[in-house]
């Protein structure tokens, strides 16, 4: 039986983004599974060049494609990586934070998840000069966006064998919005009696997560929250090189890694690829290739225990050469 071609929008971006996904494209091309992948242009490089940060026709390949891989986005970001989310309605931002075997990190046994919601909080950027020198930023919490991100954050915990769900919020504070986010959640949770459900202030879970991040098994939160931890997560298990996402929606997925353009690295080769072969591996899976996606794992494992990596985890290797080490591996195997 012939195999399916999956239609790929590659959206390279800015800064490290395009380094990153060249070494992440050729991992995929390794494992044989047929893609198409489509080039497209989006980002600051674009604006410059075209006076759009998200043109038309990218726009039109990420909606019509199988799935997105996309770097990252300088200056242009809200006008790119939030409108895509938007466009593509991809309400879930679905963040695994997993120490890697050998990594050197502050806690080598970190696995938890953090599902953010994608589509409003103060990401919704409306903000206002009131009079010069005060603005305000709205913050945008409904209940169906809620309860739609609580239900995939139980649904999720469910099927993968997670035991607990913990709501992350600012409620005391922030009484009508993060009140509406709580309530709709504990009302999601009482359809999952298996699932231990918990309720946690997010100064606090900074706190614990440096100190005990075993507390966490499932975090759902709210947009700008869930952003501002996961990068705080990234540091626990090795750094930001090393954390993939996917944004989820009903008809859409896109795949970027959770490090933004690292404009001090960025054109120096140096820059870690696994955050982004991982994004290709968590692709994979959502595609059905899942002997793949593990393949790609497995291999990039053994690559890091090998000490093959970037300096960011003390290896001398560039980005394409840690890239084409995992592509080694994956051929030994
Ligand atoms: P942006 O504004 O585009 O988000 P940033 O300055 O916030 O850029 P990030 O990309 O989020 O930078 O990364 C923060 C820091 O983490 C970088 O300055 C860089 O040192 C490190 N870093 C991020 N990604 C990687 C990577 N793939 N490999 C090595 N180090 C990285």
């Amino acid at each position: 039986m012939k195999r399916k071609t999956y239609r790929i929008a590659v959206i390279p971006g800015d800064g490290i983004g395009p380094e990153v996904i060249e070494a992440a494209l050729e991992v995929l091309e390794a494992t044989g599974v047929n893609f198409s992948f489509q080039h497209c242009e989006a980002g600051d490089g674009c604006f410059a060049k075209h006076g759009a940060a998200l043109p038309e026709e990218t726009l039109k390949h990420a909606l019509e494609s199988d799935a997105v891989l996309f770097g990252a986005a300088g200056d242009t970001a809200a006008d790119v990586i939030l409108r895509l989310r938007r466009e593509l309605n991809t309400f879930v931002n679905l963040r695994p934070v997993w120490a890697l075997p050998d990594v050197p990190c502050l806690y080598p046994k970190t696995k938890l998840v953090i599902v953010r919601e994608n589509t409003e909080c103060l990401y919704r950027g409306i903000e206002s000069e009131i009079t010069p020198g005060v603005v305000t930023a709205t913050r945008v919490i409904t209940q169906k966006a809620s309860e739609c991100i609580a239900r995939f954050a139980f649904e999720y915990a469910q099927a993968n064998e997670f035991h607990k769900v913990t709501a992350v919020h600012k409620a005391n504070v922030l009484k009508k919005s993060d009140g509406l986010f709580l309530s709709s959640v504990r009302a999601v949770a009482k359809n999952f009696p298996k699932i231990i459900y918990d309720e946690a202030l997010v100064d606090a879970v900074a706190m614990h997560l440096v100190m005990q991040p075993e507390r966490f098994q499932v975090i759902v939160t709210t947009n700008l929250f869930g952003d501002i931890l996961s990068d705080l997560a990234a540091g626990l298990i090795g750094g930001l090189g090393l954390c993939p996402s996917a944004n989820l929606g009903e008809h859409h997925a896109l795949f970027e890694p959770v490090h933004g353009t690292a404009p001090d690295i960025a054109g120096e080769n140096i820059a870690n690829p696994t955050a982004a072969i991982l994004c290709g591996a968590m692709m994979l899976r959502h595609l059905g290739e899942m002997a793949s996606a593990q393949q790609i794992e497995s291999a990039l494992e053994e690559t890091i225990a090998m000490g093959q990596t970037t300096p960011d985890l003390r290896g001398t290797l560039s980005t394409m050469k840690m890239a084409q080490t995992v592509i080694e591996q994956m051929k030994a195997r």
